[in-house]
């Protein structure tokens, strides 16, 4: 059994312990049982396993402290660590109700993480034992039909016992967090690491504060910081810390060398992939020398930092003329709020089209404030966006409202909007993820930055990364304008992201008259477009008639703006 690790665990077969290390190597492992975490590391310290496994976190109760004082003595290695759920079930020899137990047997951990269920029995003993996989062993023993044991689904297993009852926890997701130890030749290199390290500060103001400050200098994010009393010295104290990074990253290594200087005593634990559910761990060993850490995996897929370079998003149809969005040549969106009809919809594409605009927008499915308010066209709304289309040569941008209507809305558009009402609708940012068109997210009305980009996050992590983000006004106590239109929000954004930055002037504003000078404003903030509304007759229109330019006053603001592009340039 040669590729098969040798594991110390603390407790019975059938431990918790034993069932996260199944999660940590998902292979066949030769678990051997210790009563004790210092037994379990004299096991490794002996040669008699090469690993092993204990628990430093649980969500419900915190740290685990004698595995932090254990970690201080010893000198093994932490080499990996895996998160495992916590879950309690009640075993027994046959498969009874739970009203026909009369004892129940497990460690006071598991008894206390499982009150409200206890409480609720009547007439039924609770005894604690050593262990919670031991007392499945032992029932597994005795085997009286009216005791159970509170243990780990894989206890069943092993023990051959019978669940009778389920999820016994008081809060669900009871996680445990457990690290993997072993002599330090074990340790692996992966670019998605963490180290941890013990220390004691230098006994002098502000000295834990300077430690802190190194691991801020550089830039590393710490994940953990937790002290415990130094035995010795009371009320001192040893700090324990977790930050992201290998500690043969040449940044990490500077930081480390920084904090020998401001510590009295450091020990590094170890440096250690961290735990992630989606992809297996693959452990690479350590060469060598330092590694650089180029590696972005960490980093959302909005982020500029991750990619490198500005995303540019293509329209391409045969018989028209390729558009860039985000290539730097501030595209135009122009078009009526709603789509009310042929004559309207096709009086204003004529117009959009005269001016050299190359893409329409128009509302088929409306998301007004008001239900009584008109709700736009639906499908014969996109089917005259589809006319227009063919008609006028321009590409088509429209709002999707629902999960359900996002094939059909994909189908006769050519950039899905999701308006500013919508920007959390998690279930439809999920399904636009699936479609192969651009997608155009609005800012929420009362959606901080970071919330839009994590809303972007949501359509990138499935897969589309053809995303369009929107300024378009955010609620403020400022009455004068419909919205407050945030425009620091493109500088902000340009630096925290790849994807093209649009401004709505029309909804951040409400006011016909503000748009010019909004977009103007864009332009020179670095956005990547606008989207604005216009109508032949906005005194008739069905929605946002204030908002929307007139002829006239579209016709100039076509040409003022395209004399502000040429003055930029120069
Ligand atoms: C729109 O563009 O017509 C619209 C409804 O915008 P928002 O979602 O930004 O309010
Ligand atoms: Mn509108």
């Amino acid at each position: 059994m040669e590729d098969v690790p040798k594991v110390a665990v603390q407790g019975e077969e059938g431990s918790f312990s034993q069932e996260a290390g199944l999660k940590y190597w998902g292979k066949p492992v030769d678990f051997k049982p210790k009563r004790t975490f210092e037994e379990v590391i004299k096991s490794i310290e002996n040669d008699e396993t090469e690993y092993g496994i204990l628990p430093i976190e649980n969500s419900l109760i915190g740290s685990i402290s004698t595995t932090y004082d254990l970690l201080l003595e010893s000198n093994l290695s932490i080499i990996g660590e895996v998160i495992s759920d916590v879950s309690h079930y009640l075993l027994g020899i046959k498969k009874v109700t739970v009203k026909e137990i009369r004892k129940i047997y497990s460690h006071p951990a598991a008894l206390s993480q499982c009150s409200t269920f206890l409480e609720s029995l009547q007439n039924c003993e609770i005894i604690p034992v050593y262990d919670t996989a031991g007392s499945a062993m032992m029932l597994a023993k005795n085997r009286d039909e009216h005791s159970a044991a509170i243990a780990s689904k894989l206890s069943a297993k092993i023990y051959n016992l019978e669940i009778i009852a389920e999820k016994l926890e008081d809060y669900p997701n009871n996680q445990t967090r457990f690290i993997i130890v072993a002599k330090a030749d074990k340790e692996t290199y992966q670019k998605n690491s963490k180290t941890s390290i013990i220390f004691t500060t230098l006994h002098q103001p502000g000295s834990l504060f300077h430690i802190l400050k190194i691991f801020n200098d550089y830039g590393i994010n710490l994940t953990k910081l937790e002290s415990r009393p130094h035995k010795t010295e009371p009320w001192r104290y040893y700090f324990y810390l977790d930050f992201e990074g290998h500690r043969r990253d040449k940044l990490i290594n500077e930081a480390l060398d920084e904090l020998r200087d401001q510590t009295n005593f450091l020990k590094i634990l170890g440096s250690y992939p961290i735990w992630s559910e989606s992809k297996k761990v693959e452990r690479i060993h350590i060469t060598s020398g330092s590694i650089e850490d180029k590696d972005k995996s960490h980093l959302p897929l909005y982020s500029y930092e991750r990619k490198g370079n500005y995303t540019i998003i293509t329209l391409k149809d045969f018989d028209m003329p390729e558009i860039k969005i985000g290539n730097g040549s501030f595209t135009i969106i122009a078009g009526p709020c709603s789509v009310e009809g042929r004559k309207q919809l096709f009086k204003t594409a004529n117009l959009i089209r005269e001016s050299k605009v190359s893409i329409l927008r128009g509302g088929a499915f409306k998301p007004r404030t008001s239900p009584y308010s008109f709700q736009g066209l639906g499908e014969e709304g996109l089917k005259l966006l589809k006319e227009a289309r063919e008609n006028y040569g321009l590409y088509i941008i429209s709002e999707v409202l629902s999960p359900s209507d996002v094939e059909l809305v994909a189908e006769y558009v050519d950039i899905l909007q999701i308006g500013a009402r919508n920007m959390q609708n998690f279930t439809l940012l999920k399904e636009l993820g699936k479609v192969k068109k651009p997608v155009m997210l609005k800012r929420g009305m009362s959606a901080t930055i970071k919330e839009l980009l994590l809303s972007a996050e949501y359509i990138l992590a499935q897969g589309n990364d053809k995303v369009i983000l929107c300024e378009r006004g955010i609620r403020t106590f400022e009455t004068s304008t419909r919205n407050t239109l945030d425009l620091s929000a493109i500088p902000i954004l340009k630096e925290k992201t790849h994807l093209p930055v649009f401004v709505d002037p029309s909804h951040g504003t409400g006011n016909r008259k503000l748009v010019l000078p909004m977009s103007k404003a864009a332009l020179v903030s670095g956005a990547d477009g606008i989207i604005v509304e216009v109508h032949f007759q906005p005194e008739s229109a069905l929605s946002d008639g204030n908002q929307s330019l007139d002829p006239d006053s579209y016709r100039k603001f076509i040409k003022e703006i395209k004399d502000l592009k040429e003055k930029l340039r120069k």
